[in-house]
């Protein structure tokens, strides 16, 4: 994986900095500009620098409105709402919702299934799109899971087709892909630095103005509303991080917690033992959506499936682990650019 590379290379500048007597800040006048943005459900920060700063963010947002009128399920004349209530006719897609949907269906094929768009109904069923929260009974759980698999969905040259009772959702992917994009806008107007927030999904660009790397905290789930409340802190430079945890949305009942990753194969909350998975990639094109459907799938596996599906090696990318029994699990190839919190009362493991 590139970590260390990139470590070595970041290593290798700075100290060619001191040979040629630069140091601290780079440039002192690089324009910036910030904005937030409301959308997909979510607070986001779009941060570019360099001299196309300022066209850089607001063509990214303008691609985030875009992507959040194609790919929402709860606006009704999306292209995925329309697909969805088709009633298992034969609908029109454009070329991006098709290549999202193929996409999304070789990640179920490579995670066993855990990630999984045609977990729609079921979503809905405890509530999570309307916000009317419930705990279905069995029986409907079972009736619903008979229409979840991507064996219900046909894509056909620019058309698509869910059989009668099936539907998808692409909240698991729609972010990641949607910083994918960011990224590209940004490359296309040469910034050579920017942090780009939407929701839990972080991308990364070059390293700060003062040359050190992006420092990213990966929230504490016990603590999500203090902004303070860390497990860990990574320095990156050009990467992505995508955190799934069952505290980003939920409801309780009876003194129980149900969160909003659904496990495919019981169509019940993902009760795995993990209350975060955090995971990063180098800002390569395509990452961004890898990183958001792994982050779904192994928060759904658990520890020991997760770990055991990263060193399988298939993709190439880093993971922090929260677990419910208070240990942060960090791969190898992070043990360099992770700072641990004294605080945090948390102990942490690393595993190669
Ligand atoms: P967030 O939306 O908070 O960033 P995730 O990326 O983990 O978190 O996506 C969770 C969303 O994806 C849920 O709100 C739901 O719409 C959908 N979803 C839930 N479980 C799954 C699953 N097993 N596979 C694919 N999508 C899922
Ligand atoms: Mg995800």
């Amino acid at each position: 994986m590139g970590w260390k590379r990139i470590t070595a290379l970041l290593l290798a500048a700075l100290a060619g900095c001191g040979l040629t007597g630069c140091g601290g800040r780079m440039d002192p006048d690089e324009a910036q500009e910030s904005i937030q943005v409301i959308a997909m459900d979510t607070a986001m920060v779009l941060t570019a620098y360099g001299e196309k700063s300022t066209r850089a963010v607001y063509d990214a947002e303008e691609e985030v409105r875009r992507l959040d009128a194609l790919l929402s399920r709860t606006s009704g004349d999306s292209e995925i709402s329309m697909l969805n209530d088709a009633g298992g006719e034969m609908v029109t897609v454009g070329e991006e919702v098709c290549g999202l949907i193929q996409t999304a269906g070789e990640f179920t094929e490579a995670t066993g299934g855990t990630f999984d768009i045609t977990i729609a109904p079921v979503v809905s069923a405890w509530g999570f799109t309307t916000d009317s929260y419930q705990v279905p009974d069995q029986e409907t759980l079972r009736t619903l899971l008979e229409h979840v698999g991507m064996e219900h969905v046909h894509l056909s040259g620019g058309s698509a087709r869910l059989d009668p009772g099936t539907m998808i959702d692409l909240g698991g992917i729609a972010k990641g892909y949607t910083a994918d994009r960011v990224a590209e806008i940004f490359q296309e107007h040469g910034v050579p630095r920017g942090k780009v927030e939407l929701g839990g999904n972080i991308l990364v660009i070059g390293d700060k103005p003062d040359g050190t790397a992006w420092r990213v905290g990966v929230q504490d789930p016990k603590r999500p509303d203090e902004a303070d409340g860390l497990v860990c802190v990574l320095d990156l430079t050009d990467a992505f991080a995508v955190t799934s945890g069952s505290y980003q949305r939920y409801f309780e009942q009876d003194g129980k917690r149900y969160h909003h990753i659904i496990d495919p194969a019981t169509g019940c909350p993902a009760d795995s033992g993990l209350t975060s998975v955090t995971v990063m990639a180098d800002s390569t094109l395509g990452n961004g959506t890898m990183c958001d459907a792994l982050s779904t799938a192994l928060f759904v596996m658990g520890e020991d499936k997760a770990l055991d599906f990263w060193r399988s090696g298939v993709y190439d990318f880093q993971l922090v682990l929260v677990t419910e029994d208070d240990r942060v699990v960090v791969t190898e190839g992070l043990k360099d650019d992770f700072a641990e919190l004294e605080e945090s009362g948390y102990t942490y493991e690393y595993v190669s």
